[in-house]
């Protein structure tokens, strides 16, 4: 008998000595686990599909000197098409950083889960462009982490932005900013504002709707990826992938 058996996916792995993997696995359930999987990269080891990043699988772990072991593991969803994407495997990363960073260990943490799953789903499967789940994902994320911006009151002074014609964007401050508390600073467009409000009211089963023009898309993640990466510094290796794939500065000049 197992000392704990749980779903979860693997949002991390870290390789030591020949054939040894530390996992990361996030549960709904706990939370973030992690559980050291013995020889599973090992061609022949019944360990080696579950041990691979982004896999969603149903292990039984053991507990030794406090730490938890994989002693076996089925997969369950294996989202194997991401790793032949480029694009779509930085958009993935990115959820996956996020949630390694914002969700802690054995708290519960089924909204997040089941937005990671979803996006996940759609990135695999659907065919939205992954900086549109990208920034889906984002939006909702820093909400239920309790980092969401400030997108329809003024972070300083809380009045509403909606009739407001010139809008600013300041992570340091919370968010988006009204002219009269932020004089200078970077600009957010009203549509950028009224698509996050958007994306916010989906169901998770529903983010496969959103769909974004590309000047949208980048001015959407342009404004939330440095305000996440404020928040959650751990996240900068794999938002640097995903800009550098999603929005790269050559591309930004043709605009
Ligand atoms: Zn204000």
């Amino acid at each position: 008998m197992a000392d704990l058996t749980l779903r979860g996916m693997v949002i991390r792995t870290v390789d030591y000595r020949d054939n040894d993997r530390i996992l990361t696995l996030f549960t709904a359930e706990q939370g973030r686990v992690d559980a050291k999987a013995r020889n599973c990269r090992k061609a022949t080891s019944p360990l080696l599909a579950c041990t691979q990043p982004f896999t969603y699988g149903e292990y039984q772990l053991f507990c030794h000197k406090n730490k938890y072991i994989v002693d076996q593991g089925e997969v369950l969803e294996s989202f194997y098409p991401l790793r032949e994407d480029v694009e779509r495997f930085a958009a993935a990363a990115l959820c996956t950083a996020l949630c390694l960073e914002g969700v802690q260990a054995e708290e519960s943490s089924a909204a997040v889960f089941s937005l990671l799953y979803h996006t996940l789903s759609f990135l695999t499967y659907g065919d939205n462009a992954p900086g549109d789940l990208a920034a889906c994902f984002l939006i909702r994320f820093l909400s239920l982490v309790g980092f969401r911006p400030a997108i329809t009151h003024c972070a300083v002074c809380g009045r509403d932005l909606r009739e407001d014609p010139i809008l600013r964007f300041l992570p340091d401050k919370g968010g988006a900013v009204c002219a009269a508390c932020a004089p200078v600073g970077r600009r957010i467009g009203k549509t950028a504002l009224e698509a996050m409000r958007r994306m916010l009211l989906l169901d998770d089963d529903q983010i496969g709707r959103v769909k974004l023009k590309t000047p949208l898309r980048k001015e959407i993640l342009s404004q939330l990826l440095p305000y996440a990466t404020g928040y959650l510094p751990g996240i900068e290796k794999a938002a640097a992938l995903f800009t550098s794939l999603h929005m790269p500065p050559r591309a930004a000049e043709q605009e």
